[in-house]
């Protein structure tokens, strides 16, 4: 540490006093989180030096596919297992813990002040749960003063702000806000310089540490064979907190593991997904307290660490068989890597304490629906790309996709969601009118081509383009069926409307007497594909994709060279894993494809279905496709044949869009034959 940082830190000390009735003020009067322009560019730099170390770091994990096998196994087996929780308690009582489990937070809070006692100074390291527990406001309110001692920690203890990672909690602030609330707290100015603020934060925990005759940690890992804590650090403090007179250990039941073996690939993996890194610099496995035997083999506690440690387990309750799985995630944070509505969002997306999509999911489960939504349930884009960098492949999408279900049917929610109805209704009517008009529909061929309600009302470019391309290249117009299938309900979680429209819909599939139904758009597809029986039952027999239809067609290759990006929709991408198909159309037409930074499985949400809602976070995440792919050196930016995707990025600046159905039209050779 500089000398300087030696001496602000001085000066510091005498001013926390001060720190703390601010900080008390703040937990009283609740933080603002801040979430501004410097913030998401501080986001984003932090977030991608963790995605280019995991490439880096990818060929020294090489069976990461079969640790992720091993870690959702484990999680499966391990998590609401009752009789791991007893053999847990039992075997950890063995090695001379003292183990409380709770029933709630509030008992697990009663435990923790127990377990403290007299003192009135504790320092503690991170831990997810007590910051649930609001643990060190409410000691701080029952006048037990409380020293975070991660860096990243104390930085937000000071501030009084939502962590913007599980990890990184400060990944969202610059050095120079960071200097500003340490200044601000302290009452000294503090350089913007990293050295110094962490020169400076360090003498100050080490005094604490100095102080403190009780730590609490949390845990990453309870092993039920062994009975043993694991946790995992960088800084150290962990190792000098857990070796206080008393040691208390706050940790969730979900963190019970079968045996160290299992506990420690859910640690590699934990540290691989939160921080690009193989290996955290400390791996701290704790079985019991301090002892001896070394003088005539008599047990003696409390030698170079605690006499007393303390195990706290909150148990949880028992969840709905749909939720279970999010009860699987080992908070890493890989999540949030590349959700672009948390880029956007920042923390303000999801619980105070668990971020992003994952934490909406949370705070349904523990604060309600009405909480749910102020969390951002409908700031979801349900993209999938949370699932595609979980370890444990958790289905966030899906689970927000049945919590809208449940937001749509309750009560005191029905007021806010007024205005998502009335867009669902308009556009569904909208398109209904021209199927019940008939004048748009048409009928009598075995294949029918579907557009969907939102190409038809926004992009009927996408429809004319692709009933030409249908038409030659399969040899015979198709019958047109206009309409909605229920997708534009489904988008909110409408579900009993999704239902009565996709039947109403079933119904003009079987008057057009269409045997298969060519679709563009990829939400009606979901739609379609996921009630496959019911369309048999009209005497649909297939559903194809658009590019699926028209993919062996011979096109004009006149242009020959064009330099194009192809934008992957999240539905025909990551859920069906259709990648290539779209790609090799365009290659017969002559498109030369160029990869962009992140595409297929990796491939950046365009942001459509945050438009109405929040346009000024729809903008920027259309934009950094758009991008992504002028940094390709792409000409043209060509879209999937999605509404969706076509109309947010015609939004966007510096690239031609077109979508690959016109595109394609452009390149048809006119052949006289024709039917
Ligand atoms: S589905 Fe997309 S927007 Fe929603 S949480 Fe996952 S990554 Fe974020
Ligand atoms: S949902 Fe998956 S990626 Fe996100 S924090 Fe949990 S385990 Fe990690």
């Amino acid at each position: 540490m500089s000398s300087s940082a030696i001496e602000l830190s001085l000066k510091g000390s005498s001013n926390m006093a001060t720190a703390h009735l601010k900080l008390l003020s703040r937990f009283l009067f609740g933080g603002e989180t801040r979430f501004d322009g410097s913030c998401k560019k501080s986001l984003e730099a932090a977030f991608s030096s963790v995605i280019k170390r995991q490439e880096e770091n990818s060929s020294r994990l090489p069976d990461l596919d079969g640790m992720k096998a091993g870690l959702k196994s484990d999680r499966e087996s391990s998590v609401g297992n009752e009789g791991l929780l007893e053999m847990a308690v039992e075997n950890l009582e063995k090695n001379r813990f003292k183990v409380v489990v709770a029933g709630s937070l509030e008992e697990a809070f009663d435990a923790a002040v127990c377990a403290i006692g007299a003192e009135n100074f504790v320092v503690k390291s991170k831990s997810n749960i007590t910051k649930e527990m609001r643990l060190v406001e409410r000691l701080s309110e029952s006048g037990i003063e409380t020293v975070e001692t991660d860096i990243g920690d104390r930085v937000l203890q000071l501030s009084g702000e939502r962590p913007s990672h599980p990890t990184g909690p400060v990944s969202h602030l610059g050095r120079d806000a960071i200097s500003g609330i340490i200044s601000d707290a302290s009452g000294i100015d503090v350089p913007a310089d990293p050295e110094t603020i962490v020169g400076f934060l360090k003498t100050e925990i080490r005094d604490a540490i100095g102080k403190a005759r009780v730590g609490i940690t949390g845990a990453n890992a309870i092993t039920a064979s062994e009975g043993s804590v694991v946790i995992i650090h960088n800084e150290g403090n962990v190792a000098e907190v857990s070796r206080l007179e008393k040691h208390i250990i706050i940790a969730d039941s979900n963190k019970i593991y079968e045996d160290l073996a299992s506990a420690l690939n859910m640690v590699k993996l934990q540290t691989y997904y939160a921080t690009g890194s193989v290996t955290t610099a400390y791996i701290n496995i704790i079985s019991g307290p301090s002892r001896t035997a070394d003088i005539e083999k008599k047990l003696f506690y409390g030698v170079h660490g605690p006499k007393d440690a303390v195990v706290i387990i909150v148990k949880r309750g028992v969840q709905a068989e749909w939720l279970k799985e999010s009860q699987y995630c080992i908070g890493c944070g890989g999540c949030l890597l590349e959700c672009p509505a948390y880029l956007e969002k920042g923390p303000l997306f999801g619980s105070a304490h668990k971020q992003g999509g994952i934490g909406v999911i949370d705070s349904a489960i523990k604060e309600g629906m009405e909480a749910a939504y102020d969390n951002g349930l409908y700031s979801c884009l349900k993209c999938g790309l949370c699932k595609e960098n979980c370890p444990v492949s958790i289905d966030t999408p899906r689970m927000i996709g049945r919590l809208k279900e449940e937001a749509a049917n309750n009560d005191r929610l029905k007021k806010r969601l007024r205005p998502l109805r009335l867009v669902a209704n308009s556009v569904t009517l909208a398109a209904n009118a021209r199927g019940v008009l008939g004048a748009f529909s048409t009928k009598g061929k075995k294949t029918a081509y579907f557009p969907g309600c939102v190409t038809t009302v926004n992009t009927p470019e996408i429809r004319d383009a692709a009933i030409k391309v249908i038409e030659f290249a399969r040899g015979q117009r198709p019958s047109v069926i206009e309409g909605c299938c229920g997708g534009a309900w489904d988008s909110f979680g409408f579900a009993e409307e999704r239902e009565k429209g996709f039947d109403e819909f079933s119904k003009r599939a079987e008057e057009s007497g269409a045997e298969e139904i060519i679709v563009s758009c990829p939400h009606c597809y979901e739609i379609l594909m996921e009630r496959g029986e019911r369309l048999e039952t009209h005497g649909v027999l297939r559903v194809l994709r658009f590019s699926e239809a028209v993919g062996g067609a011979e096109f004009a290759v006149s242009d020959k060279g064009l330099k194009a990006a192809y934008h992957d929709s999240c539905v025909f991408g990551r859920r069906y894993g259709v990648f290539d198909e779209p790609r090799e159309a365009l290659k017969k037409a002559g498109a030369r494809i160029v990869p962009m930074e992140r595409e297929r499985e990796k491939a950046p949400c365009c942001g459509f279905p945050l438009i109405l809602r929040e346009p000024l976070s729809a903008g920027p995440i259309a934009q950094k496709v758009a991008d992504s792919a002028i940094s390709a050196g792409a000409e043209k930016l060509i879209t999937s044949a999605c509404p969706g995707c076509y109309y947010a990025m015609k939004r966007t600046s510096g690239i031609e869009v077109e979508d690959i159905s016109v595109y394609l039209s452009k390149k048809i050779i006119k052949r006289k034959e024709i039917l």
